[in-house]
């Protein structure tokens, strides 16, 4: 039986209560961290993406590899059960061939392949970033024990992650519960999917801000104002930055009744860093939400905020090992 020292828990565990190696790859930043069988994160650190125009693909994986190895070291390099990875998307699924929208330097980037020549002998998985933080969100965050939930991280982007009969819906591509995606307004504004009025053209942080300026918000102002001076203008009364949050929490409130009439979902999680503004968000959210969903089952389902921290994308990565059986149905 082998046995390895797990001194950041300060026992000898068996190799299945081994920990997981667990990534979380943005645009911005790299997270890398050490997740105990239960959950529990042991030890994580953070890089930089990249440090400029000229990274190419290979310093960029060869930055995350090197916070991989620091974190490894940073507890002994204890042996690990597997590598679970959530990565901006689009890719391609289970191949973990990243394409992140906001990484140009990979393209189709064989970021999966890598990591199993880099940690051999144990499974890696690769999935999408917003689907790891609403994968913890089930594990063990606001969703916990929940069998039938809709996530949605609205920041910078809107992405999502659909939970039906307590199993991670893959879809036929590994892209199902692309919540962001789904039109709220077939009349509405250009998204940067090519399409027309989808969720995020309406509700993702930069456009709450950009849309209050084209109303006249801060016109005076020059450089870029964000959705934090927005919330505060609102709770101060501002009636254009109130409308912003109005018409973000109608258009949530919108592609949250269809999404309950498709899935029947008891329970839909809002996390990122657009719904810390709370009760700005989350009231025009519910009151549109109640407009639009009136068939009976669709009124039952609540709608509550996310309630891991920073950490919740890599405990969701590492979630894809430690409860793979419910959250990867690739291998
Ligand atoms: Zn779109």
């Amino acid at each position: 039986m082998p046995f390895m020292t797990d001194e950041a828990a300060g026992r000898l565990a068996t190799r299945s209560d081994a920990p997981v190696l667990a990534v979380d790859i943005g645009g911005t930043k790299l997270a890398a961290g050490l997740v105990a069988a239960d959950g529990q994160v042991l030890v994580s650190d953070r890089a930089l993406t990249t440090l400029g125009p000229d990274d190419d693909g290979d310093a960029i994986w060869e930055r995350l590899h090197a916070l991989c190895e620091r974190v490894l070291d940073a507890v002994g390099r204890p042996a690990i059960q597997g590598v679970g990875v959530g990565c901006s998307g689009p890719m391609r699924w289970p191949e973990g061939a990243v394409s992140p929208v906001n990484l140009p330097a990979w393209r189709d980037f064989p970021l999966r392949q890598r990591l199993i020549e880099a940690y051999p002998g144990v499974p890696v998985r690769v999935h999408n970033d917003a689907v790891a933080v609403v994968v913890a969100e089930n594990w063990r965050g606001a969703g916990e024990g929940v069998s039938n939930m809709l996530g949605m991280v609205v920041s910078t982007g809107v992405g999502g992650g659909l939970i039906l009969g307590g199993r991670l819906i893959d879809g036929a591509s590994g892209n199902a519960g692309h919540v962001g995606h789904m039109v709220a307004d077939p009349n509405g504004p250009p998204c940067g999917c090519g399409g027309i009025g989808c969720v995020e053209a309406i509700a993702r942080g930069p456009e709450l801000a950009a849309w209050a300026r084209a109303q006249g918000w801060r016109s005076e102002v020059t450089e870029a104002a964000t959705t934090k001076e927005l919330a505060e203008d609102a709770r101060a009364g501002d009636k254009i930055a109130l409308q912003a949050f109005e018409r973000a929490g109608w258009a949530l409130g919108v592609g949250i009744a269809s999404s309950i009439a498709l899935c029947d979902v008891g329970l839909i999680v809002v996390g990122g860093g657009v719904s810390q503004v709370g009760d700005l968000l989350f009231e025009p959210l519910e009151r549109h939400l109640r407009t639009y969903a009136r068939m009976g089952f669709t009124q039952n389902a609540r709608v509550v905020r996310a309630t891991l921290d920073q950490n919740a994308g890599l405990v969701g990565a590492s979630a894809f090992i430690l409860a793979g059986d419910r959250y990867w149905s690739a291998d």
